[in-house]
């Protein structure tokens, strides 16, 4: 494999640079998790995928990586785009609103991060080296927050602790806000404390004896700021100097702009060199909103609820969409660009990603298939240089669509050989690894059983569709393969695909 190195779009910098690893060969980043106070949206998972795609590439081109996405319980304002985020905590919010569904506000947060995780399994996302939760890490919180003050780096007054910008004379250098107004509360004429010294200050802890998660510290009970848990937890796992750190671009300001103040006065020095943003989505042409109607959360894709009227009939009719199908949406515009997610372009992801699987299924008889067949002339040389050409689009920022449409042309050729010899199929089943670990539209890489989507109507599926599964495994290892197919006809029927790996077998719901 040729020598390569990805060149990733570094917002602090504004310009396409090489990435090079502090360490060489290993890349330590992070990327900002999501508030679990309602199920993660498809904008939201757009920049999850985002550093997915650079752990994938990074392993692709034979790195070592660290990474860590966070998990946010607490301390995220409703208002979070102004710099001293005001307005009702989101998690205790979300309580109000669901109450009777749950206990208590610990209740709430686990049921939401259980839900994001079997969303990011089902969409392939590999999962970080460390998941921190904020509530897991409030006493390094506090510590941070202390060395701050004591550092005169921050302050305290009767409502809390705050962030003193003036101690930070690159602040703004990575939003590019250097005007005074840019850097406040854009809301104007408010002032929240009266304490505050600089309408650019931002909090570290909030006093709040009231609050439904509150913590003592030195100064009264109350609980932490949103943006200190990522620069806490960040160089708690990845050091006072690690590479990289990635997330969505409403968070380049405050939160990531927070961020780099609090960690250089924490470190005295500058602890990530590279920052990458990913764009939001649109739908349908239009910004995502729930009183437009195009507001999906994952589930509301992949395992619908029948009667939600705002989910496009043909996707509810059939149960969702295969989540590789919505994956393979999700990469088909660059992270960069603005995108727009339309129902068209589900339809012909779940086109190629059928086009995958009937490959598969291809070689997989080929494999087992004792006759002597003649090999396809020029795969093997076809097929690498499509591997080689998806890679290059990866390590060119993350160029998605250009690695998709380098690796169907792979897919082309095995479709249109028109024998495949045992050798043949051995080196496109390898060829279709590959593009699998680096783009991972192929083969889910978690068991059915860890797929099952929330609500009871899946369970129940899932739960009928897996008996079925053992049923067909105990007549095969019975000899009674008529059985065994007649199952397989039934599965079928119920618009479920199985598939026969070395290591058991993996369902999943057919395509559009
Ligand atoms: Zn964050």
């Amino acid at each position: 494999m040729a020598d390569r190195t990805p060149r990733l779009y570094n917002t602090l910098t504004r310009t396409t640079e090489a990435v090079e690893p502090r360490e060489e060969g290993h890349l330590r980043f992070y990327s900002c998790g999501p508030t679990v106070y309602n199920y993660a949206h498809i904008g939201n998972f757009r920049s999850f995928l985002t550093a997915d795609l650079i752990l994938r590439t990074a392993r692709a081109i034979g790195w070592e990586t660290t990474y860590v996405s966070n998990i946010t319980d607490v301390g995220h304002l409703t208002q979070d785009d102004l710099v001293d985020p005001s307005g009702e905590d989101r998690m205790a919010q979300a309580l109000e609103r669901e109450g009777e569904r749950f206990a208590n506000i610990y209740d709430l947060a686990r049921y939401y991060s259980d839900a994001l995780l079997r969303d990011w399994h089902a969409l392939n996302l590999r999962d970080p080296d460390v998941r921190p939760r904020a509530t897991e890490h409030v006493t390094d919180q506090l510590e941070a927050v202390i060395k701050l003050v004591d550092s005169g780096h921050a302050y305290v007054t009767d409502k809390g602790v705050y962030f003193s910008v003036e101690t930070a004379p690159d602040y703004g250098k990575l939003s590019g806000n250097r005007e005074a107004e840019q850097l406040q509360a854009t809301e104007r004429d408010i002032v929240e404390d009266e304490g505050k010294r600089d309408p650019r200050d931002f909090a570290l802890w909030k006093l709040d004896e009231n609050h439904l998660m509150k913590w003592h510290s030195p100064w009264g009970w109350g609980y932490p700021g949103w943006h200190i848990e990522c620069s806490v937890m960040g160089m708690r796992y990845l050091g006072d100097q690690f590479d990289l750190h990635a997330g969505g671009e409403d968070l380049i300001f405050p939160h990531h702009e927070c961020e780099v103040a609090q960690n250089e006065a924490l470190a005295g020095h500058e602890v990530i060199p590279y920052w990458v943003h990913t764009r939001f989505l649109q739908v349908e042409g239009e910004k995502m909103s729930k009183s437009k109607g195009n507001f999906y959360t994952v589930r509301d894709l992949i395992a619908p609820d029948p009667d939600d009227e705002h989910v496009p009939d043909a996707i509810r009719q059939q149960g969702g969409v295969d989540p590789l199908a919505l994956r393979y949406a999700l990469l088909s515009g660059q992270y960069r660009k603005p995108f727009n997610f339309t129902l068209k372009t589900l339809r012909d992801s779940a086109r190629a990603v059928k086009r995958y699987r009937d490959v598969q299924a291809r070689l997989d008889e080929a494999l087992q298939s004792t006759s002597e067949t003649a090999a396809a002339t020029g795969l093997a040389e076809s097929l690498r240089e499509s591997y080689e050409e998806a890679l290059d689009a990866m390590c060119d920022d993350l160029n998605t669509p250009g690695s998709l449409a380098a690796a169907l042309k792979g897919v082309k050729a095995i479709e249109q050989a028109d024998s495949l010899s045992a050798a043949d199929a051995r080196t496109a089943t390898e060829w279709l690894h590959d593009i699998n670990n680096l783009l991972g539209i192929v083969e889910p890489q978690h068991a059915a059983t860890e797929r099952t989507g929330g609500s009871d109507g899946d369970d129940d599926f899932a739960e009928q569709v897996e008996s079925l599964i053992r049923e067909r495994a105990d007549a095969r290892s019975a000899g009674d393969y008529d059985r065994a197919d007649a199952i397989r006809d039934e599965l079928d029927e119920m618009g479920v695909e199985v598939k026969d790996n070395p290591d058991g077998t993996t369902w999943e719901r057919k395509g559009l």
